[in-house]
């Protein structure tokens, strides 16, 4: 057990006044599991939340070698040029170490780390993807605070942690790489369906002409199934900065737009909710696996169901049952 060596007030003030080593240690507590620590935490959490929802919160998505690491760091730079501030958070609870870059990790956005203007926090290593996402949910929170007003969340295309990030950004960046043949034959649904934006990467060189093609190819088949909004295709290439531009102009477009409209508060509100129940499921399943005379029954009833001599409805309701303290 080790006693977080700072107090609330000197991380809540120092994360205030935009200071990115406090801030660093701020999220380094959120991610703690360590029980001591929890307390603090939500501590810090509720000193600094009044402060936070002053960001355009941006997931950004594509498989691997996409150039997820390499657009992102361009279009920081991009933003911190035009007086922006930028924080970069990544959600991966496969931590790259499937790849062997642990190396990589500390060269990647190397020049963006090293503007004031900046902050990137790589993923924290193992954990569960809710775990993961849930600690990404209050990083977001304590780099608002801190005054980053664009906050940019990476995750790793592979579906499942797209759908965690979206109940915690406004707005979806879908990365595609111009491929050869069939523009389409990569195309999932699902991730499609999640996109506010898609971008064809690397258009550049001998790739600008396969790119403008497969970004027509996007444009027609979202127009198909996305009737909810348009969704604009762009090309960029993070090499000489083409498109970039156009690419954040037309995430504020949308942004301004949603914040015109009143959307962006009415989806941020559901977020919310949402993020209580999450919390709320979280809570009950951990007091419930812990609960004394749950746990006791825990193994003989599973034994039971698995045998067959329990019916699971029944030895659920019995558990359940046990655990409000109610006999019925
Ligand atoms: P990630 O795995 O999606 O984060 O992809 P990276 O950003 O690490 O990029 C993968 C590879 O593509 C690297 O070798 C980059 O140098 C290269 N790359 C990234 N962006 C571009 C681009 O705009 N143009 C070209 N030609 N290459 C790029």
């Amino acid at each position: 057990m080790s006693c977080f060596p700072h107090p609330p007030d000197y991380l809540i003030q120092g994360v205030l006044a935009g200071n990115r080593r406090v801030l660093a240690r701020t999220i380094t507590l959120f991610e703690s599991r360590n029980p001591d620590h929890l307390r603090l935490a939500a501590e810090v959490l509720q000193g600094l939340a009044p402060h936070g929802g002053n960001a355009l919160r941006l997931g950004i998505t594509g498989v691997p070698g996409v150039g997820k690491s390499t657009l992102i760091e361009g279009m920081g730079l991009h933003l911190v040029e035009r007086g922006h501030r930028v924080a970069v958070l990544a959600v991966d609870p496969s931590s790259r170490l499937s790849r062997g870059s642990i190396m990589g990790d500390k060269t990647r956005m190397e020049e963006l780390s090293r503007r004031t203007e900046a902050f990137v926090r790589p993923s924290p290593s193992g954990g569960t993807l809710g775990g993961v996402a849930a600690r990404t949910r209050e990083a977001m929170v304590a780099c608002e605070a801190a005054g980053f007003d664009v906050i940019l969340v990476e995750t790793v295309g592979v579906g499942q942690s797209e759908t965690a990030v979206k109940g915690m950004v406004d707005f979806f960046l879908l990365l595609m790489l111009a491929g050869a043949g069939d523009e389409l034959q990569g195309i999932k649904r699902g991730i499609m369906e999640l996109a506010d934006v898609v971008a064809i990467t690397k258009a550049d060189g001998e790739n600008r002409e396969p790119a403008e093609r497969a970004r027509k190819a996007y444009e027609n088949a979202l127009g198909l199934f996305r009737l909810d909004r348009h969704v604009p295709v762009v090309t960029t290439s993070a090499l000489d900065g083409e498109g970039l531009e156009y690419l954040l102009g037309s995430l504020f477009e949308l942004y301004d737009a949603d914040r015109a409209s009143g959307t962006l508060f009415e989806r941020r509100k559901k977020q919310q909710v949402a993020w209580f129940w999450e919390l709320v499921e979280e809570g009950l399943m951990d007091r419930f696996r812990h609960a004394p005379m749950v746990a006791s029954l825990m193994e003989e009833t599973v034994a039971g169901v698995e045998k067959g001599d329990l019916f699971p409805g029944h030895a659920a309701r019995n558990l359940l049952d046990r655990f409000a303290g109610q006999k019925r």
